[in-house]
């Protein structure tokens, strides 16, 4: 096989490997999938309970802020007691007194409530903290190990730039921005093997391996003897033969 084939196939070979890399490169190694994923866990588990002792403090300190409310209105009702002049007047002042003197217990009753649940969430975080230090050491062990490794993955990407570049150099502007085209059009898959099979009249059929549209038999000479880009009729994709065939 001559023609521009020759160069489209290694070129989608390393494009697939260039993406593969570059995956790896921008992602968790599998070998640390299962620590990152407990990691975040943890660290999200912690935020929530930071978030819960925040919200007890925010509780408490509105619960402070009726008390002394409550206590101020008291205390000027207290003070008024010295100066009503009706019987009607002192039933309803007593009855205000009242109120408040209950307010003033409920709001209390909050407050404590809100500091109990804040001691919790403390104890719980402070819990939380102290396991997670060595799943966090562990972790931070495991990501140097990653960026270790990071520079030589670099490099086989740089490697595989460059193979690609040669062989992009070898087609034709013309080629080359159809192939670019199609590249984009399916999603980094623009190839599709041909495939033989016969009917049951011993007759060779082929067949596009992605859509299974039949594949002209002057399409399959043109391929393995010039080595030229022919399209699926159906599914668009350059038509190869895989290398047995
Ligand atoms: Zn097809």
């Amino acid at each position: 096989m001559t023609g521009p084939l020759e160069s489209i196939i290694p070129l989608q070979t390393t494009l697939d490997q260039l993406r593969a890399a570059q995956e790896q490169l921008d992602g968790i190694p599998d070998w640390m999938t299962e620590l990152h994923a407990e990691h975040s866990e943890r660290l999200a588990e912690i935020a929530k309970l930071e978030a819960a002792v925040e919200e007890a403090r925010a509780q408490r300190r509105g619960a402070e802020g009726e008390i002394s409310n409550a206590q101020e209105k008291l205390k000027r009702y207290q003070e008024q007691i010295n100066q009503v002049s009706t019987q009607r007047e002192y039933g309803a002042l007593l009855q205000e007194i009242d109120t408040m003197k209950r307010q003033i217990e409920s709001f209390e009753e909050q407050g404590l409530a809100a500091m109990e649940s804040r001691e919790q969430a403390e104890k719980d975080l402070e819990e939380q903290r102290q396991a997670f230090a060595d799943l966090d050491g562990r972790y931070h062990g495991e990501l140097a190990k990653w960026e270790a490794e990071k520079p030589a993955l670099e490099e086989k990407i740089q490697r595989l730039d460059g193979t690609a570049e040669t062989l992009r150099e070898r087609l034709s502007p013309g080629i080359l921005s159809q192939f670019n085209r199609l590249f984009e059009r399916h999603g980094g898959h623009p190839l599709a093997a041909v495939q033989l099979s016969e009917n049951n009249r011993d007759q060779r059929l082929w067949h596009c391996g992605n859509c299974n549209y039949l594949v002209r038999p002057q399409s399959v000479v043109e391929i393995r003897n010039a080595g030229s880009i022919v399209l699926c009729d159906s599914c668009k994709r350059v038509l190869f033969l895989p290398s047995e065939e």
